[in-house]
């Protein structure tokens, strides 16, 4: 229920329709009982520039934004976290009376989801497949918070993965950057020197289920670990592949919940049910 004292979150994208966050949040919201409500916010592009003043005539506590806002609600903040002015990337707004903060705690994310192989990818190497908004988050968090020695990054567009090279070494002065064209037969020739392989293209992603950013039985070896963002489905080609050889095998969830849980605190200062929300997703894709 909600009255005219509820507090207003919600996410901003296009399309929503997909979205999870509403899902989530509003369990949490529930869970601890907190006069809060969190609402999709479908923008239509055209409509930007409106809606995102009309949110903060309207108060709202607090956003997520995702594709395809994540670079563009950069010129409506008045102040960033470091994680964006490196990135060039937002995914949580506060509103601070009017004064909109920008975060990305996709960051965090990916840093709850690989703290348990800590040790192993400290000094690594490490394979990165696609150089968007969600890589350059994910080498952000090896960087600063695995401390990694070498990124690998492939790109299908490598003109995009130089770009991002050169803004990690301008802003995070991190100089062990080497970009290639998407090509198996080149992954095949860094993999000695690689820890992890992540993937953070959308091949794989539902409903093209049978697809996978790579397919060369050689590229899957039992001494690495294999990360893939996606999270629907929970097992995608790459992880299945990579765990018939006997590797690790990470899925999207636990970064999905770890963002939504930063997000959570900024806007109301309490801890998310981690756990129940992973439940929650899990439960949702047997029941669809
Ligand atoms: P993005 O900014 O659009 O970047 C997509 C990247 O994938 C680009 O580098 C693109 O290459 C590459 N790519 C797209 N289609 C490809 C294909 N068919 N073959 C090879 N490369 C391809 O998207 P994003 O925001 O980074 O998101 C990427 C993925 O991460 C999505 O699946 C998203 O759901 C997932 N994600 C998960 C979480 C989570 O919480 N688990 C959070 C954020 C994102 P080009 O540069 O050549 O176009």
């Amino acid at each position: 229920m909600f009255d005219f004292d509820t507090t207003k979150l919600g996410v901003i994208g296009y399309p929503l329709k997909h979205s999870l966050s509403p899902l989530i949040h509003n369990n949490a919201i529930e869970k601890l009982g907190l006069n809060y409500q969190y609402q999709p916010l479908e923008i239509k592009p055209g409509n930007f520039d409106t809606s995102i003043n009309g949110l903060k005539i309207m108060k709202i506590k607090g956003f997520n934004v995702t594709i395809p806002y994540k670079e563009q609600i950069i010129g409506y903040l008045h102040n960033m976290s470091k994680e964006v002015e490196v990135i060039g990337a937002v995914n949580t707004v506060v509103n601070n009376d009017g004064k909109l903060i920008g975060y990305n705690t996709d960051v965090t994310g990916i840093k709850v989801t690989l703290e348990r192989f800590g040790e192993e990818l400290s000094n690594s190497g490490i394979i990165v497949l696609g150089a968007g908004g969600a890589s350059r988050a994910v080498i952000y968090s090896l960087i600063e918070h695995f401390n990694v020695s070498k990124i690998h990054l492939f790109n299908r567009t490598v003109e995009k993965a130089e770009k991002l090279k050169g803004q990690f070494s301008e802003k995070l002065n991190f100089k062990e950057i080497s970009c290639y064209n998407f090509d198996e037969k080149r992954i095949a020739d860094v993999l000695s020197r690689a820890k992890l392989v992540v993937n953070t293209t959308p091949v794989g992603m539902y409903p093209d289920v049978n697809e996978s950013p790579i397919n060369h039985y050689k590229l899957f070896k039992k001494d690495k670990i294999y990360f893939d963002l996606i999270y629907n489905p929970l097992k995608t080609n790459f992880l299945k592949k990579a765990e018939r050889t006997g590797a690790a095998g990470i899925n999207g969830l636990k970064m999905f919940v770890g963002q939504a849980a930063e997000s959570f605190k900024l806007w109301t200062g309490k801890e998310f049910p981690i756990e129940e929300s992973e439940l929650l997703i899990k439960n949702k894709f047997i029941d669809s």
